[in-house]
């Protein structure tokens, strides 16, 4: 059985603490590996040694380490396939989906290559009599990460190129359901020329995490993942004055007016909706067509596109939709959300409950499903499912469609389909969502805006990527300085001069 552990200073190491979690080939259902779990004493080391090597990478000016990054995008893009093939292997996700997640995160590290431009002050000639005023951003000192599995190139590419590059140490620690990509990509750091330490993957669960929390050396903690752990990795790192960004959960709602392209809304809604099995923070969950004769339509469009959806591996070619989801558990929880939809009485229009896949009947396939007359009270609508699972909840008019999407606890992303700029513009203003597409389905930004979601999405005050990044991981100091030449008078500083 393969044995993942840590890489601490340049090099990977063995776990101590005896305790290990499974790492599954989701389409198979087999244990393909272990990955060790850390203790609070292997946590703490390796927080030690980051902030040893981050005095003099923090130092180091920030043009080269712009060309770190600059050899990390030509070292990821040397790797793409090694690299898709592995976050497959153990995430279940096609290998374009794949490829789309390191490309994803690449895009963040090239942006981070103009880390001097992002680094600069500001300046203020003569502010009073012979003085200047000038700020600087100064990188924290170490920094951790805490991803999530679903994307396990892309999510630790977001933390770790604006950090390093502003001059920080990272104490990665990735999600302990695929930890192979975060590992290989702290291989390819060493590489392109990182300094050993400046960034350290710590794998581990709830324990390595609480250390993180309380670790007095770590000044900032950026998380992804479920709302409930977010909100409390929030408070606990800010209760211990830390530095946070928090993303959670979502329940995308996409509003369909009677004046959209339904054909084009419902091949968007297949790629947004089933797309990586619905296991995307920016997946449609919630389908809103405006009128009963809208709704028809899309329900009719959206049928038998869903019926051809091609559910397998990752291994039977280019032609897959999507593949496993990425547990057991996850499976059963997908599963049982599904038949709470039924019991409370939305009708369920494609149901693939029965859905096994020859060859694979312990692999951890859901098949794709539809509901139709969902209502706002039922768990299906109120909860995050993360499953390949889209629900249509019919609307009147426009301002019950927008509401259903206002009232809702998360505020991730949103979209509306229509032909109307006067509606597209007033959905845009008046959303209370961080991402907002016009007929675009994910409008996930790209990496010089911010992602961001709003509500039980997001806490904390800057987002990921994009210029809200670069202040997330500096802190700014101002410096006002005088210097004697010109104000002295009669050997004694001029005070009244300052006037
Ligand atoms: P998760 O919350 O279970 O795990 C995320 C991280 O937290 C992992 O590293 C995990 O080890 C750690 N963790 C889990 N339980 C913990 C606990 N009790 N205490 C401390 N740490 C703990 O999330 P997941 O299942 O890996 O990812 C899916 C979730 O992430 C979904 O809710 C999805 O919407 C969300 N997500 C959000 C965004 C965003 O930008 N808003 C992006 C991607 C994923």
């Amino acid at each position: 059985m393969q044995k993942l552990g840590h890489w601490i200073n340049g090099q990977m190491v063995d776990g101590t603490s005896g305790r290990f979690a499974d790492v599954y080939n989701p389409a198979t259902g087999e244990v393909q590996a272990q990955v060790a779990l850390a203790t609070k004493a292997e946590l703490d080391d390796a927080v030690a040694k980051a902030a040893e090597a981050q005095k003099a990478w923090g130092a180091t000016n920030p043009q080269k380490r712009g060309r770190v990054m600059m050899a990390l995008v030509g070292l990821l893009n040397r790797d793409m396939d090694k690299l898709a093939e592995a976050l497959s292997r153990e995430h279940g996700k096609t290998i374009p989906d794949a490829k789309g997640d390191v490309q994803r995160g690449l895009e963040v590290i090239e942006y981070c290559i103009g880390a001097a431009q992002m680094m600069k002050g500001e300046f203020t000639d003569s502010a009073g009599p012979g003085i200047d005023m000038y700020s600087m951003r100064q990188p924290l000192g170490v920094v951790a990460s805490i991803t999530p599995f679903n994307f396990p190139a892309m999510i630790p590419l977001w933390g770790m190129g604006p950090a390093l590059a502003a001059g920080n140490a990272m104490i990665l620690k990735p999600s302990e359901r695929d930890p192979s990509v975060p590992l290989m990509l702290a291989e390819l750091c060493k590489e392109a020329g990182l300094p050993d330490g400046v960034l350290q993957v710590v794998n581990g669960d709830k324990d390595s995490v609480d250390a993180i929390l309380d670790n007095e050396t770590v000044q900032g903690v950026a998380f992804v993942g479920s709302t409930p752990i977010a909100h409390y990795i929030y408070s606990r790192a800010t209760a211990n004055g830390k530095r946070a960004q928090c993303f959670g959960g979502a329940k995308n709602h996409m509003i369909i007016m009677p004046d959209a392209d339904i054909e084009q809304a419902a091949d968007a809604l297949i790629g947004a909706g089933f797309g990586a099995a619905g296991e995307r923070c920016m997946a449609i969950s919630v389908a809103v067509p405006v009128g009963n004769e809208t709704a028809d339509k899309l329900r009719d469009a959206l049928v038998p596109r869903i019926e051809k959806l091609k559910v397998a591996p990752y291994t039977d070619g280019d032609d897959v939709d999507y593949g496993p989801v990425v547990t057991a558990a996850a499976k059963e929880n997908i599963l049982r959300l599904i038949n709470s939809g039924v019991e409370q009485g939305a009708d369920l229009v494609v149901d693939s409950r029965d859905f096994k896949l020859q060859g694979y009947e312990d692999g951890f396939f859901v098949g794709p499903h539809l509901f139709d007359n969902v209502t706002t009270d039922m768990d299906i609508y109120k909860q995050e499912i993360f499953g390949p699972v889209l629900s249509m909840v019919r609307a009147e008019n426009y301002e019950e469609a927008i509401g259903h999407a206002m009232d809702h606890e998360y505020g991730n992303g949103t979209a509306i389909f229509t032909r109307d700029g006067d509606t597209a513009r007033d959905f845009a203003n008046r959303i209370n969502i961080g991402m907002v597409g016009i007929n675009v389905p994910i409008p996930v930004p790209l990496a010089y805006h911010t992602f961001g979601g709003w509500k039980k999405s997001g806490f904390g005050d800057l987002n990921q990527h994009g210029p809200d990044a670069f202040k997330f991981y500096t802190r700014t100091k101002t410096v006002t300085q005088r210097w004697p030449s010109g104000i002295k008078e009669g050997g004694e500083f001029n005070f009244k001069a300052m006037d």
